[in-house]
């Protein structure tokens, strides 16, 4: 969290024009940047969370009624068929995509952000492999940490 403020306050140090752009979750409070079309409003929620559950709430009252609506229909398919006594047609696999370093509406977020700090549109592809960069580099730094904390170990048996 520290580190998230302060890498948002070094952001707007080196972007003053986006400070227009900080807004505040009006549900959890985080300052977060949003995309200079909404800047000055203060109803948003942000990315990390609030905004999905709050989609997710709006979007199953809307259609809870057509799903229940959808499961009737397939209910009534089902029975069809097997008094037709076709056998279901085999559903094609579908692939299985590389997971996520990272939630998709945060993965948006941060295309948004960079793309607002270097001034260019940054695609989603570029984001995910600055983020598999930083994730591999983070890893080789605890990776040496943690050798290091064995060689002094091995040096020093406490
Ligand atoms: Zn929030």
């Amino acid at each position: 969290m520290l580190a998230y403020y302060a890498l948002l306050r070094s952001v707007l140090r080196a972007q003053p024009a986006l400070r227009q752009c900080r807004t505040r979750c009006r549900h959890c409070g985080i300052f977060f940047l949003t995309h200079p079309r909404n800047a000055g409003r203060e109803d948003l929620r942000c990315p990390f969370g609030c905004r999905a559950a709050h989609g997710r709430r709006q979007s199953d009252l809307r259609s809870s009624a057509y799903y229940q609506d959808l499961a009737g229909k397939e209910k009534k398919r089902a029975l069809n068929a097997r008094r037709r006594k076709t056998p279901p047609r085999p559903l094609p696999p579908t692939p299985v995509p590389e997971p996520l370093p990272c939630p998709a509406p945060l993965l948006q977020y941060l295309r948004m952000v960079t793309s607002l700090v270097e001034g260019r549109p940054v695609s989603l592809a570029e984001v995910l492999a600055m983020l598999r960069r930083a994730v591999r580099q983070h890893r080789m730094v605890r990776t040496r940490r943690i050798d290091q904390i064995i060689a002094q170990l091995n040096e020093h048996p406490p």
